[in-house]
């Protein structure tokens, strides 16, 4: 998109984030899709360019940028065909620990983070019985000398075999009497290593996309006291805080998609013949990926404000919002034109597309689900009434 200058556009970042990812062309992604494989090898090469450090700040041994320049690297790995979610939440889950962590915590991790030999990529917030209503968790942290012990479970806790650290949210306290329910929640630095077979224990879910998602189980997994982020009972706060950026940076990644989608939609109308003649010839092709084309432009636009916005400290929960959902929209919209422009091919495994129509699907229902985010913009953009 040419911003005309309202935007930053990190055209350096970006090309050299489409040069690394040229070495893991559809072949690499469909292969690990097959057999539902983790991308250690593009997650290591990310990692060694220093991509995934971008948001920690330079003293710490990133690069300190802001979430606009994480947002140009992610939307590029998914423009490419690949997909980051196997690593993305390394950029942003350190957030927490970065804003809320004392010094000694962030010293002792956030280097490590930088570096990439620390992995900082598993957060676990949703439970099988809480879903969308995280007040409701159900997993507890009790005091116990000098350690808490945590009981409960996770599920959908992605990445949670990939992580050397799990950033987890844990009632301490009941929600106080007529006080708000999120209060009494706190976020612990779980060790995995430490902790796997001593308490905590991880299966893998499959699903229809290759995500390396699991579900996780505490049984009195003690986790140091030196392991609490920030104050006891604000946990929820603090999550909060960090959403806004995961927001941004999805939206980001829906934004690859849907220019993933459109170049190859377009590509294959102008090339692939039927009656004698271009399909992308006929309107009823050509127009639902222009269309997708003109959704993803605006979607564009809202997330580079949003990122703008927040990279500037400035409000912009309506913003990062709005980006999720349109960029979501944008490229779910964008997938099913690719899709039925390919006709029968759009279902064979080596066009990527079905593979990708499956991964974008994801968007609708997480990190946070569609209707979550209009009852937000209704609530609190619109000001009309609360409805749960
Ligand atoms: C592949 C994958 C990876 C994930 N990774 C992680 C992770 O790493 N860490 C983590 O903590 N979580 C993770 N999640 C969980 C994800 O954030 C949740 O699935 C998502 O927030 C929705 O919660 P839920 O599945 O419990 O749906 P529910 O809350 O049960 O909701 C089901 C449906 O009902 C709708 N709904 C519910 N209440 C309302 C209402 N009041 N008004 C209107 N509609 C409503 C929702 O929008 C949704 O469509 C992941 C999920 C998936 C599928």
């Amino acid at each position: 998109m040419g911003d005309v200058g309202l935007f930053q556009d990190f055209e350096d970042i970006r090309a050299s984030v489409r040069a690394l990812c040229a070495q893991f062309p559809g072949s690499y992604w469909r292969a690990l899709d097959r057999d539902r494989a983790y991308p250690e090898e593009f997650v290591k090469a990310l990692s060694g360019a220093g991509f995934l450090a971008v948001l920690i700040p330079e003293e710490y041994g990133g690069s300190g940028l802001g979430v606009a320049a994480a947002s140009a690297i992610l939307e590029e790995v998914h423009k490419s065909g690949g997909n980051a979610a196997a690593c993305h939440a390394q950029m942003y889950i350190m957030g927490s620990l970065l804003r809320h962590g004392s010094a000694e915590q962030k010293k002792k991790w956030l280097p490590h983070i930088a570096s990439g030999t620390l992995r900082l990529q598993a957060f676990g917030v949703t439970e099988p019985t809480s879903g969308t209503d995280t007040a409701a968790i159900k997993t507890t942290a009790k005091r116990e000398g000098g350690d808490w012990v945590i009981n409960g479970q996770k599920v959908w806790t992605s990445r949670a075999e990939h992580s050397d650290l799990m950033l987890l949210l844990a009632r301490t306290s009941a929600a106080p009497e007529g006080g708000r329910r999120h209060d009494g929640l706190s976020i612990f630095l779980v060790e995995m290593k430490a902790a796997l077979g001593h308490g905590l224990t991880i299966r893998p879910i499959r699903t229809m996309i290759n995500h390396a998602t699991t579900e996780v189980f505490f049984d009195a997994l003690r986790v140091p006291s030196a392991n609490l982020i920030g104050e006891e009972g604000e946990g929820f706060r603090y999550i909060l805080d960090g959403m806004n950026a995961e927001r941004i940076l999805i939206a980001s990644e829906c934004l690859g998609d849907g220019r993933w989608f459109i170049d190859k939609a377009s590509a294959y109308a102008k090339e692939r013949q039927v009656f004698g003649r271009p399909i992308g010839q006929n309107q009823g092709v050509q127009f639902p990926i222009a269309r997708a084309f003109a959704e993803t432009e605006a979607a564009t636009l809202m997330t580079r404000k949003a990122a703008a916005l927040f990279d500037a400290g400035e409000p912009c929960g309506a913003e990062a919002n709005m980006a999720k959902l349109l960029a979501a929209d944008a490229s779910w919209h964008a997938a099913e034109a690719c899709l039925q422009t390919h006709g029968g091919f759009g279902f064979a495994e080596e066009y990527d597309v079905e593979r990708k129509f499956r991964e974008t699907r994801l968007y609708q229902v997480a990190p946070i689900s569609t209707n979550m985010i209009l009852s937000y913009i209704g609530e609190h953009v619109l000001g009309m009434p609360r409805s749960f």
